[in-house]
């Protein structure tokens, strides 16, 4: 089928919730991708900071193919090897004492505000539901990760969504301080903004909500669905903090592509939920657990951490010696990165495109650079001359 015939049945036959670009994409290796047309692409966006470990890493295929011809489904009312392995890496390297799995990131968000719900409503009563969230956030497109998230277009045409949610300015601890109550069930937010345009917390923000959250018995929920698993150069986002969260979610990068979500949480939250309380039909398969521990065991090796802090500090100082007069601000962690520019990015991106450099947008006028963690200088200098060109008029 060429190229014309695919894109004209998407316009067809898919619901059309998505503006996507006008290449077919067949193939991918590593840190590049091609296209019907056999054109290669570098892939600087990794799928949205999915592909960790690149596309089709050799290892990561290996044990799909081999744990799918060996058990691919079972349900959850099994035990089975790679749901538990994953499950004790995942506790063992991290402030969990257990974890919940499901499908997606938005879906790991639900089940965190699930959790943190009836935890509170055992501890305190039903008027204890009250989520605090922040400007800015991204937390996924279902009912509940909605509520929470800041964008008004992704929220409003579906009210009324969840009550009791407000929303406090990012990095501002005295309108937190101000909303945050007794009443208060949850705060969440990401360490690391990603979709909100690259904005890390504050440290005195994320320990002032740490404070706040235990002053007045409130569970604090990191979502690390983008800034975790070793894309700001360490494991978690909130290491850099030195702050703790009572629930953790994951999800883009843990099985390299493969649908997955993570719920993480302490025992003290855990012991609130009983059998029967949430469930999955399809989380933690034997696959994607498969899939996740071989990313897992290689994402959490310190020195793959550490080149990953390093390529990112490397991209950072690469794209600052562009001087683009567009160039507003480089900044980000790691290889999560965000150039705010004076224009619309979308031409940007575009030209990008044209060139062979897959890139996002984290709102109207930044960049969002999120390579594959695999990535070496070598792929850093080709990217920083691309994106030279498409900024230089
Ligand atoms: C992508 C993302 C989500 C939603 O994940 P899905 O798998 O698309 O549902 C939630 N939170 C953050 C921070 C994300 O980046």
């Amino acid at each position: 089928m060429d190229k014309q015939a695919i894109i004209e049945a998407e316009g067809r036959y898919v619901m059309q919730t998505y503006r996507r670009a006008d290449i077919v994409l067949e193939r991918g290796e590593g840190v590049y991708l091609y296209d019907t047309d056999g054109q290669r692409y570098l892939d600087f966006m990794s799928g949205i900071a999915v592909a960790a470990l690149g596309h089709c890493d050799p290892a990561v295929t290996a044990a799909v193919a081999q744990q799918a011809a060996t058990l691919t489904h079972v349900s959850n009312l099994y035990h089975t090897i790679p749901h538990v392995g994953l499950a004790r890496r995942l506790v063992e390297h991290s402030f969990a004492d257990r974890v919940f799995f499901c499908n997606s990131g938005a879906e790991a968000n639900e089940g965190a505000l699930k959790f943190a719900r009836k935890w509170a409503r055992a501890r305190a009563g039903e008027g204890k539901h009250e989520i605090v969230a922040f400007s800015g956030s991204f937390h996924g497109r279902t009912m509940g990760a909605i509520s929470v998230t800041y964008k008004t277009a992704y929220r409003e045409p579906f009210n009324p969504l969840l009550p009791g949610v407000c929303f406090a300015p990012f990095n501002d601890l005295a309108t937190a301080r101000e909303l945050i109550g007794p009443a208060t069930c949850a705060v969440i937010l990401e360490p690391v903004q990603g979709e909100g345009g690259i904005h890390a917390a504050t440290p005195e923000f994320l320990r002032g909500l740490r404070e706040l959250c235990d002053r007045h018995g409130a569970l604090l929920i990191f979502d690390e669905i983008q800034c975790g698993l070793g894309r700001t150069g360490r494991l978690w986002a909130h290491e850099a903090y030195a702050v703790t969260p009572d629930i953790m979610t994951l999800a883009k990068p843990l099985a390299n592509g493969l649908p997955i979500g993570a719920i993480l949480l302490t025992e003290k939250v855990a012991a609130a939920i009983g059998p029967g309380d949430h469930g999955s039909t399809f989380a933690a398969g034997p696959v994607v657990c498969r899939a996740a521990e071989v990313v897992f065991d290689r994402v959490s090796q310190p020195e793959f951490l550490a080149a990953v802090a390093e390529n990112g500090e490397y991209l950072r100082r690469r794209l600052r010696e562009l001087e683009s007069k567009h160039i507003v601000d480089v900044r980000g962690t790691g290889l999560l990165v965000g150039v705010e520019l004076d224009v619309p990015v979308a031409p940007v991106l575009a030209a990008a495109r044209k060139h062979g450099l897959l890139i996002i947008n984290a709102g109207d006028n930044v960049l969002r650079i999120a390579p594959p963690l695999i990535v070496t200088k070598d792929h850093i200098d080709t990217a920083v001359d691309i994106l030279r060109e498409c900024l230089a008029t």
